[in-house]
C-alpha cells in the first residue's frame, strides 16, 4: 500500500493505460464543509456540514486500507479548522498510506506545522491572488497575505512536495504574469491551474482562445523554471497537437472518479469534489456503483474521442460540465471539437511494428 513519498500524484497516472482500476489510487476525504475563507469561485457543495469525528474517519480509512488503497487526500472545506485533524493524520501515517493535505495555508501555527511535518507527504495549496488586494478581493475575506506567503515558504521548508492551485478566473487571466512572477519566488513543485466548474465563471472562461493563450503562457514560464499545468479536465483537443497538450493539461485523469474517489462532508461517497452522486457509504460498492461503472465506461463519448491518441489521458473532458451546459454527465465537454488529424489514432493495419 506504501508509495514512496517522493512520488507526486500525477505521477501515478499511466496516459497509456486507460483500463479501469480494481480500487481508486487516491481517496478525498471532505473532513469539514466549513472555511475561515469565501472565495468568489467556491464550489462547496457542503459548505454547511459540520466537522467528521475522528471515528468517522477512521471508519473511512479503514474501509481504504481493506481495499489497498495507497493514497488519501484530506481536504474541506479548510481542514486545519478541524480540531481532531491531528488524529486522522496520525492515524492515516499509522496505517501507512501516502497522505496528502489540501489547505489555503492561513491557519497554520507553530503546532500545527510540527503535525503537518510528522504525518503529511504533499501540501496543495489554494493561491487565489498574487498581492494582498487581489488576495482579499479573491477570498472576500481580510487575511494577510505576507501571512500566507510566509507560511507557504515554512511548508516547503519541511514537506517533501508542496504544489500551489489557482482556479482560473478573470483575475488570473488578466493579470497572469503577475502570479507566475510570485509563483517563480516560490518554486513550487507543479503549479495547477483548475478550469472553473460551476457558478458564472464558466461561462466567461468556456472561451476556448482563452485556454489556448493560457497554455502557451503556460509553456513560456517553463523558461523560468515555473511548472505549470492545467490539473483538471479539460479536452485537449484545443492545442494542434497530442504531445503539445500533455505537456500543459492533466486531462480527467484525477477527475470524475477515474481514478479517485471523493467522501462528502455530508456523509457519502461521491465520484468528484463536483459531482454529488450519493454512491453510498461502503468504498468497496461505491466504486462499483452502477453510475460510476457508466462513467468510466466512455462508451458514450463521440466517436472522434474513442478514435483519439489523447483519449486516456484526456477522457473526453469533464463530465461536470457536460451536465452543467448540456443537462446530461453523457454530452461532449463543452469546449470539445472535431479534433486535428494530429490526435486520430492510425488504422490498426498501418501501425508500426515494434
Ligand atoms: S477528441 Fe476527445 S479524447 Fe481526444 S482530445 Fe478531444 S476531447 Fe479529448
Amino acid at each position: 500500500m506504501t508509495l514512496s513519498p517522493k512520488k507526486h500524484p500525477l505521477s501515478q497516472l499511466n496516459p497509456g493505460n486507460a483500463a479501469p482500476m480494481r480500487m481508486p489510487s487516491e481517496l478525498v476525504i471532505e473532513v469539514t464543509g466549513q472555511c475561515n475563507m469565501a472565495c468568489t469561485y467556491c464550489t462547496n457543495a457542503a459548505a454547511r456540514a459540520p466537522h467528521m469525528t475522528f471515528e468517522a474517519v477512521k471508519n473511512i480509512l479503514d474501509q481504504a486500507s481493506q481495499c489497498h488503497v495507497p493514497s488519501i487526500r484530506f481536504t474541506g472545506g479548510e481542514p486545519l479548522l478541524v480540531d481532531d485533524l491531528p488524529r486522522m493524520l496520525t492515524y492515516a501515517k499509522q496505517q501507512k498510506f501516502y497522505t496528502l493535505l489540501n489547505t489555503n495555508a492561513t491557519l497554520l501555527t507553530p503546532k500545527s506545522l510540527n503535525m503537518l511535518i510528522q504525518n503529511v507527504d504533499n501540501v496543495l495549496i489554494s493561491l487565489q491572488g498574487f498581492n494582498n488586494i487581489s488576495t482579499q478581493e479573491m477570498t472576500r475575506t481580510p487575511a494577510s497575505f505576507e501571512e500566507k506567503i510566509r507560511n507557504i515558504f515554512l511548508l516547503k521548508t519541511f514537506i517533501t512536495v508542496v504544489r500551489l492551485g489557482t482556479v482560473i478566473t478573470p483575475n488570473l487571466i488578466n493579470h497572469f504574469s503577475k502570479y507566475a512572477a510570485l509563483v517563480e519566488k516560490i518554486k513550487p513543485h507543479t503549479w495547477e491551474l483548475f478550469r472553473p466548474m460551476k457558478g458564472p465563471i464558466p461561462s466567461m472562461a468556456e472561451d476556448g482562445t482563452r485556454y489556448i493563450s493560457l497554455c502557451r503562457s503556460l509553456l513560456k514560464s517553463r523558461e523560468y523554471g515555473i511548472h505549470g499545468i492545467i490539473g483538471n479536465a479539460i479536452p485537449l483537443c484545443i492545442l494542434p497537437n497530442p504531445e503539445l497538450a500533455a505537456m500543459v493539461m492533466a486531462g480527467a485523469r484525477a477527475d470524475d472518479g477515474h481514478t479517485r474517489l471523493v467522501w462528502d462532508a455530508r456523509g457519502f461517497f461521491k465520484p468528484s469534489y463536483f459531482i454529488t452522486e450519493n454512491l453510498g457509504i461502503d468504498l468497496n460498492a461505491a466504486w462499483n456503483h452502477p453510475f460510476l461503472r457508466k462513467m468510466k465506461n466512455l462508451a458514450y463519448l463521440p466517436s472522434a474521442c474513442r478514435a483519439c491518441k489523447a483519449l486516456p489521458q484526456c477522457l473526453g473532458g469533464s463530465r461536470t460540465l457536460a451536465k452543467q451546459m448540456s443537462g446530461s454527465y453523457f454530452m461532449p465537454d463543452p469546449l470539445f471539437k472535431e479534433p486535428s488529424k494530429a490526435f486520430i489514432k492510425k488504422p490498426a493495419s498501418f501501425q508500426e511494428q515494434p
